[in-house]
């Protein structure tokens, strides 16, 4: 028999939206739980916890939460649900946790697309170089190529020039005339993004920042030891010891898909109240539409506040909110992948690196059931988070289908374990 606990509001996920949706709950009841998988909370903006990187907006939530009544529990993972009850992976062993209502605050991760080269050593995701960089992981005097697309480039290589990094190039997939467009309408719908831009700018002074230029090929010994750029006419080695590369961020769905929770176009549908078309279900932060972390935070207040009823509070931030939708649409428009970045993968490129298979062996399969029936690709450990998103650029292969656990979870734990009835 399973430990169950009982509390009126469950929020999954301790980042920025998950933070605030649990502290605008708890105000009302002090029954409100808050589940992060990771050591600490944060998400993935305010990973380094409230350490030494932590800005003045993250201070105050962290403070905000360690003043409150919300129940913490970190390290705890939730791997499936079932009738108003959540299974949650935790060091202790699986616990059940019961809720009236549900917040969702899963959050993002990075898009990768294959092309030669890209699982050597010292080949990372943009935001995963930076969160290792904010943990500690010395970057003094290594020389960086940050490349790919969305704001997160700059704001990412002006911090590792902060902490010692020579970043030889940033390099951005989209073109100059979208982003001219996207800063054009920072001033009306995101001005604080636009000064932040100018910040960073000023902190890469310097630095070259390409536009219209993407990585065809990484190569090394061993590990990464030069890049190929390419503007789409000439290429170019650039010697580097490490590459920070991504192509944008693709919202956490598989709870929102295992609830039912309608999806369209991979965003969560939600009301202004934040409330998914599963009754007392909410959804905020990224997997309503990548919006970045002010749209976080004011999504996770309105879902926070409505789930207790205080449909007041949540109303103050609707005017915000249509701002950063808008801000969250035209942020898609403007760094959406080029069609080039489908030809950079050859036959022999890594699809799915849990389980070795190439581009040029999935290629034929008739979507992603068979390739994952016959290459057992997207079986792996990370349950196809990261080829997934690659398959569906390179061959528009639907969602991989999801399943409890969502997260592989230990057999001892498992066999304390025992499903409910259908
Ligand atoms: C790798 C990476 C780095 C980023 N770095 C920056 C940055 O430096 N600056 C910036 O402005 N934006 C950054 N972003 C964008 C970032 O997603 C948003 O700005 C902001 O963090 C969104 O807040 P959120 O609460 O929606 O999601 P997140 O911050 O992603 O938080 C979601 C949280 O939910 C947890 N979670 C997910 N599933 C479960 C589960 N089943 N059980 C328990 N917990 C779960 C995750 O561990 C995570 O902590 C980054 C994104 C990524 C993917």
């Amino acid at each position: 028999m399973l430990e169950r606990l009982e509390y009126e509001v469950a929020v999954v996920g301790g980042g920025p939206g998950g933070m605030t949706a649990a502290c605008s709950a708890v105000q009302s009841t002090s029954s409100v739980v808050l589940l992060e998988s990771a050591l600490w909370l944060g998400g993935q903006v305010w990973s380094g916890g409230d350490g030494p990187h932590a800005d003045r907006t993250a201070k105050k939530w962290f403070k905000r939460i360690q003043q409150s009544d919300v129940e913490v529990m970190t390290q705890s993972t939730v791997i499936g649900i079932h009738d108003r009850i959540l299974q949650v992976d935790t060091p202790e062993g699986l616990v059940e946790i019961a809720f009236s209502r549900l917040i969702l605050a899963t959050g993002a991760r990075e898009i990768f697309i294959p092309f030669p080269g890209w699982t050597l050593p010292h080949v990372f995701g943009v935001g995963a170089l930076h969160n290792l960089a904010k943990q500690g992981w010395p970057m003094r005097g290594k020389r960086v190529v940050v490349a790919g697309s969305g704001p997160l480039l700059i704001a990412v290589a002006a911090h590792l020039r902060q902490l010692g990094a020579t970043v030889v190039l940033v390099a951005e997939q989209t073109g100059l005339s979208k982003m001219v467009q996207f800063a054009a309408q920072l001033p009306l719908n995101a001005p604080s993004k636009l000064m932040q831009g100018a910040a960073f700018g000023a902190r890469l002074a310097g630095v070259p920042i390409r536009t219209h230029c993407w990585p065809v090929k990484a190569s090394g010994t061993e590990k990464l030891e030069r890049v190929r750029m390419t503007n789409g006419s000439s290429e170019w080695d650039i010697p580097c010891d490490y590459l920070a590369c991504a192509f944008g961020l693709t919202a956490n769905l598989e709870l929102p898909y295992l609830l039912s929770c309608r999806i369209e176009e991979e965003r969560v549908s939600t009301d202004s109240s934040m409330l998914t078309s599963i009754p007392k279900v909410y959804c905020v932060g990224e997997p309503t539409g990548i919006g970045g972390v002010d749209s976080a935070l004011t999504e996770g207040t309105i879902a926070g506040f409505s789930a207790v009823g205080q449909t007041r509070e949540a109303n103050r931030m609707r005017s915000k909110k249509r701002r950063m939708d808008r801000f969250g649409e035209i942020l898609r428009k403007s760094y959406e992948p080029r069609a080039e970045l489908r030809t950079l993968a050859q036959p022999d490129t890594i699809l799915c690196r849990c389980e070795d298979v190439s581009v040029g062996q999935a290629r034929n399969d008739a979507g992603w059931r068979e390739a994952k029936f016959y290459r057992h690709v997207g079986m792996g450990a990370c349950q196809g988070r990261t080829c997934g998103s690659a398959a569906r650029f390179l061959f528009g292969w639907e969602q991989p289908s999801v399943r409890p656990p969502l997260f592989p979870v230990e057999l001892k734990k498992l066999a304390t374990y025992t499903a409910p009835p259908n």
